[in-house]
C-alpha cells in the first residue's frame, strides 16, 4: 500500500521568500533522493500545506513534481461567493491549484471553535470541489488520561458517517478523496508521542468504523500525526495499520521531511 506523507507547514514560513527557500530544499532534497532510490516517492506520496496566501504561488511549482498542494483549511461557507470576510471557499482554494485540503485540525477546533455542523459542511464543499480531504482528529491530553480516546474519535468521525449516510453517492469517491488523520493533541508539537501499540490500536479501530459505514472504505488511509521527526519515523513505519504521517515542525526541514518519507516508504514494502 502506498504511504502519505504531509506536511502541515501551519503559519509557516514568514515570508515569500523563505517559502521559496524552503520548496528550493524541497525540490533539491526530492531530487537526490530519487537519483539515490527512486522507489521513495513511488512508494511514498508527499503533500505541503502552505498558508492560503502562499498557495497559488507553492502549487504552480510544484506543478509537474512529486508533490500534491493541499490547503489547511476551506470556508464552511463555500456554496457561493459573497460576504464571508476571512474566508476562502472550497473553490477559491481549486482554482489556487490545491488538489487537497486538510479539515478539523485541533488547531482550528481549539481557536475557531469549529463545530460538527461547519466540519460537515466544510468536508461537503471541498468534495463537490473534487478537494481530497485529510480529516483530522484526536484526543486531549484529559480526555487521554480519563481513557476516553475511542470515544472522542467516535464523535469526531460522526461527521463522516453522517455525511455517507446523507450522500451516499460520494462513497465511490470518498476512498480515494478521504484521508483520517489520527492526531492526539496532546502530541502535536510537544515531543511527546504516544507508544506505536497505542497508535495502532486507535488506527484499527478508525478503518473498522468507517469500514463499517461503507465496505469500499475498509482500506482507508489513516495517518499518525503527533512530533514525528526523522529520529521515530521508522517505528511508527514499521506498524501496518499506520500508513503515513502528517508532519507538523519537521515538515519545515527538507531534510527531516525526507527523512520521513523515506522512512515510510520502506515501511510500505
Ligand atoms: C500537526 O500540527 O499536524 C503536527 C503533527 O505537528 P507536529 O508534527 O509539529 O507535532
Amino acid at each position: 500500500m502506498q504511504a502519505w506523507v504531509i506536511g502541515n507547514w501551519k503559519q509557516n514560513p514568514a515570508t515569500s521568500h523563505d517559502v521559496n527557500a524552503l520548496l528550493d530544499d524541497l525540490l533539491t532534497a526530492i531530487e537526490a533522493t530519487e537519483q539515490a532510490n527512486s522507489e521513495v516517492t513511488a512508494r511514498c506520496q508527499l503533500m505541503v500545506a502552505p498558508s492560503f496566501i502562499h498557495l497559488t504561488a507553492v502549487s504552480a511549482r510544484l506543478k509537474g513534481t512529486s508533490v500534491l498542494c493541499a490547503a489547511q483549511d476551506i470556508s464552511a461557507h463555500s456554496a457561493s461567493v459573497g460576504a464571508y470576510t476571512g474566508d476562502c471557499s472550497a473553490q477559491q482554494i481549486a482554482d489556487a491549484g490545491a488538489t487537497w485540503t486538510i479539515l478539523g485540525h485541533s488547531e482550528r477546533r481549539q481557536y475557531h471553535q469549529e463545530s460538527y455542523d461547519s466540519l460537515l459542511q466544510k468536508v461537503t464543499h471541498a468534495l463537490m470541489q473534487d478537494l481530497g480531504v485529510v480529516f483530522c482528529i484526536g484526543e486531549t491530553q484529559a480526555q487521554y488520561d480519563d481513557q476516553q480516546t475511542l470515544e472522542v474519535i467516535d464523535s469526531q468521525l460522526s461527521v463522516i458517517k453522517s455525511l455517507l449516510a446523507q450522500q451516499q453517492e460520494l462513497i465511490d469517491s470518498l476512498s480515494t478523496r478521504l484521508i483520517i488523520a489520527y492526531e492526539p493533541v496532546w502530541a502535536i508539537g510537544t515531543g511527546k508521542v504516544p507508544t506505536v501499540a497505542e497508535v495502532s490500536a486507535t488506527h484499527q479501530h478508525i478503518k473498522q468504523s468507517v469500514a463499517g459505514v461503507a465496505e469500499s472504505l475498509s482500506a482507508i488511509t489513516v495517518l499518525y500525526g503527533g512530533s514525528v521527526n526523522a529520529d521515530n519515523a521508522d517505528i511508527f513505519a514499521a506498524d501496518a495499520m499506520i500508513d503515513g504521517a502528517l508532519v507538523g515542525g519537521a515538515s519545515l526541514k527538507a531534510e527531516s521531511f525526507l527523512a520521513i518519507a523515506t522512512a515510510f516508504s520502506k515501511g510500505s514494502i
